[in-house]
């Protein structure tokens, strides 16, 4: 049977999350169809957009645009800040429902995620008359619009989701590749970044086409696994699996390919801190504990390396899970840019035995567990983050 990949996209998600809040507040304007944007203040530094509404995008005003130079654009914009919590709110309804639905999803970031399509196949009939129903419950049931890109690998749904928006399914099989990629200009490729692409550029090549059929071996020369990577890519070769996790073996963990190489520690370690979270609301869930924690740090290179730790206590606080994922990161990064971060926890179990032991550590982790306790019980009573350590999510969206 053919293979069959879902991309699912959140249109302007940040921009779509915080037009449903405002609504919600009762703010007259949808401000999806109004000049806006999300940004952070102007009175700090951070006044850079992070998302801009489509009429916005019509005018040129798009992130990662300085605030200041918007306003010189359109000097009326509507600003809004952005609200992580509630993000993360409303990207944890999607994909739940998401996985309510299909066995296996990989959760690529905040707003996007692929669906081995495959083995649903018999059980929800066409992939496209399928994806046409979920895009249009989703928008009925929480007031978004998602685009649906399908196709044979993962590498062809992501770049079919990337087509026409909002609110759009499209397909890009493998018989589609020349007619609807090709003509593509060459930025348009998955992971074709911005120095990637000026270098494409110098050598001629301008659109995906030009690049699926440009010498194999001259790419490779001039730019080794990064020039292999994208020439299969134009040629939309892609085997890679969807990554769903198969929990109980393999533990749990996630990770986040950044969109520009980042050598700012804050800003990988707000990673470490949102996955030992979402790692930690998991374990919880299931009544489990872990016993080893590795990061993985990818660099812009491809080079991969995992450090890991093996504890002496299994353990399911976010709070360690961050201690120790920090610990394990600054024994690993060599000061490089990273590509590429990520956690997981292995070693899963249901014991929460603390060894008995004269050593005041483990009292510590006790009371530690006490705590983390009580703040869950009034997570619970009060609706979630009630109580939340700060953290901050994918600062590109
Ligand atoms: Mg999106």
């Amino acid at each position: 049977m053919e293979r069959i990949v879902l991309h699912i996209d959140v249109n302007s998600a940040f921009l779509s999350w915080s037009a449903i809040k405002l609504l919600k507040e009762g703010f007259k304007k949808d401000i999806r169809n109004e000049i806006s944007v999300v940004s952070g203040r102007e009175s700090t530094r951070n006044g850079i957009i992070v998302a801009s509404s489509i009429p916005a995008k019509k005018l040129g005003i798009r992130a990662p645009m300085n605030l200041r130079d918007a306003r010189k654009i359109n000097k009326d914009i509507i600003v809004v800040h952005p609200d992580y919590y509630f993000y993360m709110e409303c990207s944890k309804k999607l994909f739940g429902f998401i996985r309510s639905l299909f066995e296996e999803v990989e959760q690529f970031s905040i707003d996007e995620c692929f669906v081995e399509y495959t083995p649903s196949r018999r059980m929800y009939g066409d992939e496209v008359k399928f994806a046409y129903k979920l895009k249009n419950y989703i928008k009925k049931k929480y007031g978004f619009t998602v685009n649906i890109g399908i196709g044979n690998n993962k590498l062809l749904a992501k770049m079919a989701s990337d087509f026409e928006k909002p609110d759009k399914v499209h397909t890009l099989y493998t018989n589609e590749i020349k007619e609807k990629m090709w003509p593509l200009d060459i930025s348009d490729l998955f992971m074709a970044g911005k120095s990637s692409t000026a270098r494409l550029r110098r050598m001629g090549i301008n659109t995906i086409g030009e690049l699926a059929n440009y010498d194999k071996n001259k790419l490779y020369f001039y730019m080794k696994s990064m020039g292999k990577m994208l020439y299969e890519y134009a040629n939309g070769i892609d085997d890679s699996k969807v990554e769903y996790e198969n929990r109980e073996r393999k533990g749990i963990g996630f990770s986040r390919t950044l969109e520009d190489d980042t050598e700012d520690k804050n800003l990988l370690f707000s990673y470490l801190n949102t996955f030992s979270s979402d790692i930690s609301d998991y374990l919880k869930k299931k009544n489990k504990y872990c016993g080893v924690i590795v990061v993985t740090i990818r660099y812009k290179d491809f080079k991969t390396y995992n450090h890991q730790i093996k504890l002496k206590n299994n353990i399911n606080d976010k709070e360690s899970i961050f201690k120790y994922s920090k610990e394990l990161f600054n024994k690993l990064w060599n000061l490089e840019p990273v590509r590429l971060i990520g956690l997981r926890v292995t070693d899963l179990s249901s014991n929460n035995d603390i060894q008995l032991s004269l050593f005041d550590e483990n009292e510590k982790v006790l009371k530690d567990k006490e705590l983390d306790k009580l703040m869950d019980s009034i997570n619970d009573k009060l609706g979630k983050d009630t109580v939340y350590k700060a953290s901050l999510i994918d600062k590109n969206k």
